[in-house]
């Protein structure tokens, strides 16, 4: 298929990353260009383009799932910024639907 995004990249094994969590619909792996101590891509397997077209009930599997990422990362309690940049205006680079995971130090950079 021609014009794939990194992500979707990613997930057929084409390119390389440093998994944190997967399961069957889900990845999650570390920015590439960290914006905090700790930052943590989420993705499903699944192409959606952004958060405006996901189907909602995969967002009820993805929400676990970031629920789980976050206690592997040891920030469940601690807390972390959850971030998704929908559409073009809003910054987002990567027409993968994903959620920032931001935690730990240095955060100020990523606060609204
Ligand atoms: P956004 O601006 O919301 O689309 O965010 C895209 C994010 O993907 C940025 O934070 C990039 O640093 C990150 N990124 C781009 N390519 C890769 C990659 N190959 N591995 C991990 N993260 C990446």
């Amino acid at each position: 298929m021609a014009n794939l995004s990194i992500f979707e990249k990613i997930v057929n094994g084409e390119i390389p990353c440093n998994k944190v969590a997967e399961n069957d619909e889900f990845l999650a792996f570390y920015d590439i260009n960290p914006r905090a101590k700790i930052h943590v891509l989420v993705i499903p397997k699944k192409h959606f383009e952004n958060f405006q077209v996901v189907d909602s009930n995969i967002m009820k599997a993805m929400t676990e799932f970031i629920h789980d990422t976050a206690k592997i990362l040891g920030v469940d309690k601690s807390g972390y910024r959850l971030v998704t940049n929908c559409g073009k205006s809003a910054g987002q680079e990567v027409m993968h639907l994903h959620f920032h995971i931001l935690a730990g130090e240095n955060l100020d950079c990523a606060k609204l």
